[in-house]
C-alpha cells in the first residue's frame, strides 16, 4: 500500500476514506482535519482562550497536541478524580499529563477532587449510591461540574474535550435505540456558551477512535493504554463493540451514521419538536451552573448529601 500524496509506503490504511498515508503525511492530516472540522462547525476562532479537558489518554493529549500545532492559545485541564482500581489509574494518568504538558511548556490547570471536596469519586460514589451500580453517574456529573467552573472562573471562552468519533456514535445508538429527543437534540460537535458557560466543542468527533489512537502512536505521545477500571462492561463499550461489528461488515457505516444525523438535524429533521422537546434551564441558585430542574443542581444535591 503506498502513501496517496508522495506514493512512499503508507503506515495507515483508512478503507473508510479509501486513503492510505505514510506517517509524515497522516500527521500532517490530522491537524489538516481537525482544522477543516473548527471551521465548518464555527467551533472557535483563532484568539478565543481554548480550555482542553485532559484525561491523559490519547484523544485528549493529541487534541492538546493538535491544537497547539495548529497556533490556538489552548491550556489544559486534568481532573484528579482519585481512582486506583489495582492499577493507580488516576495516578498514572496525572503523571503522564503533567509529563505531557511540562515537555512542550504547556500551562495546565489541576483540580482534585478529594482535595476540593473531601472524597474521591469512588467514595462520593460509594455515599451517594450505597454500593448500587459503577460510580460513573456521579463522575460524569462532577466533571461536568468542575469543567464548567474551572473554564467560567479562569475566563476561558471554550472547553474542549477530546470525544471522538466512537464515542459518539455509541452516544447516538444508545440515544436512538431509546429515542431520547431531548439528548438526540442535545447532542452535537458545538454546544454555544449559556449564561456564562464557556461553548464546549468536540473537535475530533469525525476521527474514528484507530485513527486517534495512529495518531499519538506516531506522533510519540505517552498516554494511559488502560481504560479508567470502572468503564469494564459499561453499556457504552458493549454499543462500541456492536458499532464495531458493522464497521467491519460495512467499512464506514459508524461515520454516515453520525454524519447522517448531524445532516438530519441541520434540515430541519427534528424542527417541530425543538420547542416541545428541550425544556428551559434553570440556574442552579447555589453554584449558577444551569440544571434542567428548578431548584440545587444535581451536583450541589450530591456534595450536600455526602457533607459531615
Ligand atoms: Fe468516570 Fe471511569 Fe466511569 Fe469514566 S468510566 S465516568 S472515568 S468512573
Ligand atoms: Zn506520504
Ligand atoms: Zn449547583
Amino acid at each position: 500500500m503506498k502513501c496517496k500524496t508522495c506514493g512512499e509506503k503508507a503506515v495507515v490504511n483508512m478503507t473508510q476514506h479509501k486513503l492510505a498515508l505514510c506517517k509524515e503525511h497522516y500527521l500532517e492530516w490530522i491537524p489538516q482535519q481537525t482544522a477543516r472540522f473548527i471551521k465548518k462547525y464555527w467551533m472557535f476562532g483563532p484568539d478565543e482562550k481554548i480550555l482542553v479537558a485532559v484525561s491523559g489518554g490519547k484523544d485528549s493529549l493529541s487534541l492538546w497536541d493538535i491544537l497547539q500545532r495548529l497556533g490556538y492559545n489552548a491550556d489544559g485541564m486534568y481532573i484528579g478524580l482519585g481512582i486506583d482500581g489495582g492499577i493507580g489509574y488516576s495516578d498514572e494518568s496525572h503523571r503522564l499529563t503533567e509529563k505531557f504538558a511540562s515537555e512542550r511548556g504547556l500551562k495546565l490547570h489541576v483540580v482534585d477532587i478529594q482535595k476540593e471536596y473531601g472524597q474521591s469519586i469512588p467514595e462520593l460514589a460509594a455515599l451517594t449510591l450505597r454500593g448500587q451500580g459503577r460510580p460513573c453517574s456521579v463522575c460524569g456529573v462532577t466533571k461536568r461540574h468542575e469543567m464548567n467552573r474551572i473554564a467560567h472562573d479562569l475566563g476561558y471562552d471554550v472547553l474542549a474535550t477530546g470525544h471522538n468519533l466512537d464515542d459518539e456514535a455509541a452516544v447516538l445508538f444508545g440515544n436512538t435505540l431509546n429515542w431520547s429527543r431531548e439528548y438526540l437534540l442535545r447532542q452535537k460537535p458545538v454546544l454555544p456558551e449559556h449564561d456564562g458557560l464557556a461553548r464546549k466543542v468536540k473537535p475530533l468527533c469525525r476521527f474514528y477512535e484507530k485513527e486517534m489512537t495512529a495518531y499519538a502512536m506516531l506522533r510519540g505521545i505517552e498516554y494511559i493504554y488502560d481504560e479508567c477500571p470502572f468503564s469494564v462492561g459499561s453499556t457504552s463499550i458493549y454499543y462500541k463493540e456492536l458499532l464495531n461489528q458493522l464497521e467491519n461488515e460495512r467499512p464506514g457505516a459508524k461515520l454516515t451514521f453520525y454524519l447522517n444525523f448531524l445532516d438530519a438535524r441541520e434540515k430541519g429533521f427534528f424542527a417541530d419538536d425543538v420547542v416541545k422537546v428541550i425544556p428551559p434551564l434553570f440556574n442552579c441558585p447555589t453554584c449558577g451552573q444551569p440544571t434542567m430542574y428548578e431548584g440545587k443542581c444535581s451536583f450541589c444535591r450530591m456534595v450536600e448529601k455526602v457533607k459531615p
